[in-house]
């Protein structure tokens, strides 16, 4: 096991570095990174979706090149247009609702964006759940067009009363954070997309049972990984039956670094399917000592046995 710290370009979730470990088996590298609040029983998970990929590999691709969308932060409309512009993506998310901003630079960083990307460019909007139902319903009206509104509203049933108040299709993303959360959306009629990650739902063959078990189209997100979680998530977009949207892949920039010599960044909106590997000058950069994630990993390790012990 290899464990990495690299510094991040802009803050997230309140880390500064990207940590997490790489592990390698006869398939290839794998990466374990859960964000730091989580305990064993949520990192099992990351666990089993390190161990598929550097033990099993991935299904078959059913397609080679993945379009992703850029991210917009709550930037003013002048930044907005530059990042979209200077991206090559036909696809935009903004994140809007941000705490302390006013309503009207939201509107005015999503009409800048609209207006980057020109006819055809397809606007989506994330608000990270910030927003109350009426809220939604006021500011997705006020925003015009979109392709999705993402977690416009906190909860399911926030999320479903929206949804049957505006023309604008809605995705889940942090109402889905394990493998059940798809079908209780379904369930609630909380959305029309759901958002899956590889590493908190178990792997990439997880992924696309849950999928499957859903119904509900899927855009793929990374958990901001290096190329070597990235890859994992490639490959779950490459295997998916139906890809009808951009994928949120698009997170190297994030990252000071990367792993890998060759990493999966974006050309024109577009990565392409395909596993680097771990390259051992890259990887020297950003190597630390690794006993604190030898022993999460452990402590994962026991929580995976023991479910395989009891689906037995
Ligand atoms: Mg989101």
């Amino acid at each position: 096991m290899r464990v990495f710290a690299i510094p991040m370009r802009t803050r997230f979730r309140g880390v500064t570095r990207r940590e997490g470990a790489l592990v390698r088996g006869r398939a290839g590298w794998g990466e374990f990174s859960p964000f730091p609040e989580y305990g064993p029983a949520e990192c099992a998970r990351w666990l089993a979706a390190a161990y598929e990929a550097a033990d099993e590999g991935w299904p078959e691709p059913r397609r080679t090149r993945i379009p992703v969308n850029v991210t917009v932060p709550a930037v003013g409309p002048e930044a907005a247009h530059a990042i979209v512009r200077s991206s090559g993506c036909r696809t935009a998310k903004v994140k809007v609702a941000e705490p302390g901003q006013d309503e009207r630079e939201d509107i005015a960083r999503v009409e800048a964006v609209r207006d980057a990307l020109g006819p055809g460019g397809r606007v989506r909007v994330d608000a990270n759940g910030a927003w109350d139902p009426d809220t939604a319903v006021r500011m997705l009206r006020a925003l015009g067009e979109l392709e999705y509104a993402e977690q416009p509203c906190a909860t399911l049933e926030e999320l479903a009363a929206v949804r049957a108040r505006v023309d604008t299709p809605v995705a889940a993303d942090e109402s889905i954070r394990r493998a059940e959360d798809p079908l209780r959306v379904r369930a609630a009629d909380a959305a029309d997309i759901v958002v899956l990650k590889v590493q908190p739902l178990g792997g990439v063959r997880a992924a696309l049972a849950v999928a499957e078990a859903c119904g509900l189209p899927v855009v793929v997100s990374s958990a901001v990984e290096t190329s070597v979680g990235l890859a994992a998530g490639l490959a779950l977009a490459a295997a998916l039956p139906e890809l009808p949207y951009a994928c949120g892949l698009g997170t190297l920039s994030l990252l000071e670094g990367d792993v890998v010599a060759d990493p999966l960044t974006a050309v024109d909106g577009v990565i392409e399917v395909r596993r680097p590997r771990v390259d051992e000058e890259a990887l020297a950069r950003y190597e630390i000592d690794g006993d604190g994630w030898r022993r999460r990993a452990d402590e994962a390790r026991a929580v995976l046995d023991e479910r395989r012990g009891a689906a037995l």
